[in-house]
Order: C-alpha cells, then structure tokens, then sequence
C-alpha cells in the first residue's frame, strides 16, 4: 500500500531518490492545501538539523505516527508533545561518527596552524613580500571535549594520534576511558588548549559555553564546534574573538544557519565550514539507507532499527 509522508525540511538527495524508488508519497507541508491530504499523512521524515516539529504542526495531522530523521540530533522536536501523542522518533546514530570526527580534527588543524589564511596569503601573491607568520604547534597540545558521545570519543581516538592529551566533561563520568574527567564546562576550558563542543543541542545544553568560559579558555585556546550552535553563547563568543580573549575558533555550525553574521565572516582568526560534518556521500547514503530501513520496520510493525533514546521500548518516558 501506498504511503503518505510528509517532509519537514529539504531532503538529502540519497533520501529523495530512494522515497521515489520506493513509492511514497511525499508531501511538502509548505504547499499542501487539502486538509484531506493531511490525514493521510502517517509520517513525517526530514534532516536532523533542519526539521521543526512541535504541537501546533501536529495537530494538523491527526494519523502521525512516526518522525524518521535523517540526522542524528533531534533537537528541533519538541518531545513533549510526541511523547503525549504516542509518535515515535527515529535518527540515524553512528552514521556519521567518523565524518564529524574527521572534520573536529581538519577545524583544530586549520584554526591552529592557519591553513585557510596561509592558502589565501599564497594566492594573493604575499610570500615573495615576506613569509607567512609563524604559528603554533596542534600536536601534542591539551584538547578538551565536551560530550564525550560517539563524536566525542572519535575525535579523543583522533587527538591521541596526534600525541594530544584529552580530557572531557559530560553529565556523568565514564568508567572505560583514560581521560581525565571535569564535571563543569569552565574547569575544562581552563585545562585545554582546544575545547570541542560534541553534544546535542536543545534546551539542556543551551549556552554551556558562555564568557566565562571563554574566558577559562584563554587567549592561547582555540573553541571547535561541530555540534550545535545553541550550545555557545554567540554573542559572547563574537565578543571574545574580537577582544582575542580567546585565539580562535573553528566553526561547523551557525544559529541562524545558513546565515552567518557578517562580524564572524568579517574576523581573521575563525575558520567556518557550512555544516558539513556528515557531508561525504559515504556517510549521506548510509543515513538514507537507515533512515528508509526506519520507515520500513515501521510500516511492516517491526522493531525500529534506531529510535531515539527517549523513544526505545526499555526507555522509562517509552
Ligand atoms: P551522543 O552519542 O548522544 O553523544 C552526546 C554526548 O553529549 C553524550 O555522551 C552526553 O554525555 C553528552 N551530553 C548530553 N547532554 C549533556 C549536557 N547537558 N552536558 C554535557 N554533556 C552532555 O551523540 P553523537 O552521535 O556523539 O552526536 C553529538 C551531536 O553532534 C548531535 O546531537 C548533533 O547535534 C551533532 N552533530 C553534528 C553534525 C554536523 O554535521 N556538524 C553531524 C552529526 C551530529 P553524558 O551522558 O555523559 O552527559
């Protein structure tokens, strides 16, 4: 049987031709006009960063069952009101682990030995004036990670070959790794020399990296996120790189995305990449394949692959 799904963000285009192949039906919820079509709506797909849904969204469609992202933060569904409804939320975890991770590591070695400023200083035709300012050493330096997840721990995997030493800090300590653990975010920043922002967004985590912080981190640290925006304070952190309270940063993802403001743009010591930690087509079809392996347990009532936490059936909120 034909089924209704309806897109709460712009798709990959590995989802997109594999809901084709599969023949759903895909509405766009900017463009439906029949309230009939809204009722037939049984699930609603779209990206992890991109997709909004909250109460008034569903109560226009009455028949949804299921939210199956293509992405693994989830931060843009308001849980309360799906978990009143009964809808459950799936993700696709693991997926893009290493390409994330990769990325942490291309932002510290960026940021930290300068390497989009010395590109542009060669091709402006400056190295036969004088040689590009020396920097500093990333090998061997202190990184810090705040969310020690899946990310979190590849990219601590990733530090260690380059000799650095990690630390991190989350909301609990884990007994199977070697790192020294921090229990606050400022006492983290003021031990590292990288602070990395791997955990998701949303209210809990809202600006855990504030000034303060910042200020731990100190005019030698460098701030990388590859997480999510709301996790930093953004004015404080355009504030910091502007007063070189820190040295620099190195940035994955914006508040207002894709809008980056003009005074981060404008700054030498940042380098800004647009949300590109899990865009390798590697990674893009794996979340495809594991996002349509969602829709298809669900419509057959088989065990979801990859619900989210809240959402698995040995959940206490299930
Ligand atoms: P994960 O395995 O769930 O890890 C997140 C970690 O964050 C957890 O280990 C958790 O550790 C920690 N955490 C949660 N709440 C916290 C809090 N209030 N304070 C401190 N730590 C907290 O998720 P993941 O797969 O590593 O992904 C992490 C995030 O990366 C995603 O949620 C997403 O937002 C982002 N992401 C970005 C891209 C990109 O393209 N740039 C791609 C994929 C994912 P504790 O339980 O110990 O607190």
């Amino acid at each position: 049987m034909t089924q209704h799904l309806m897109k709460v963000s712009n798709l990959p285009v590995f989802l997109t031709n594999a809901l084709q192949q599969e023949d759903y039906i895909v509405h766009d919820h900017a463009h439906i006009i029949d309230p009939e079509a809204l009722t037939k709506v049984t699930a609603l797909v779209g990206t992890g960063s991109e997709s909004k849904v909250d109460k008034k969204l569903l109560s226009m469609l009455p028949n949804v069952k299921l939210i199956a992202l293509c992405g693994v933060g989830y931060d843009g569904i308001e849980m309360d009101a799906i978990q009143e409804r009964g809808i459950v939320v799936t993700h696709t975890p693991g997926t893009m682990t290493a390409d994330v991770a990769d990325l942490a590591l291309g932002l510290m070695l960026a940021v930290g030995r300068r390497i989009p400023q010395a590109d542009h200083f060669l091709r402006n035709g400056d190295w036969a004036m004088e040689p590009f300012a020396m920097t500093r050493r990333v090998s061997g330096k202190r990184v810090g990670i705040l969310g020690l997840g899946r990310i979190g721990r590849a990219i601590a995997k990733r530090a260690e070959a380059f000799e650095m030493t990690v630390a991190y800090c989350g909301r609990t300590p884990k007994a199977d790794v070697p790192y020294a653990f921090h229990a606050d975010v400022a006492s983290l920043a003021d031990a590292v020399d990288f602070l990395v922002v791997a955990t998701p967004g949303g209210a809990q985590t809202k600006h855990l990296v504030n000034a303060d912080v910042l200020q731990k981190l100190g005019p030698k640290g460098f701030l990388i996120n590859i997480a999510r925006a709301s996790v930093v304070d953004q004015a404080a952190l355009v504030q910091a790189l502007k007063d070189k309270t820190i040295a620099g940063a190195g940035l994955d993802v914006f508040w207002d995305e894709p809008r980056v403001p003009a005074e981060l743009r404008s700054l030498t010591q940042v380098v800004l990449t647009p949300h590109i930690g899990s865009h390798t087509e590697e990674t893009r079809r794996d979340m495809a394949d594991l996002t349509m392996a969602n829709l298809r347990a669900f419509y057959v009532q088989e065990a979801l692959p990859t619900p989210v936490p809240e959402c698995r059936p040995d959940s206490a909120s299930a």
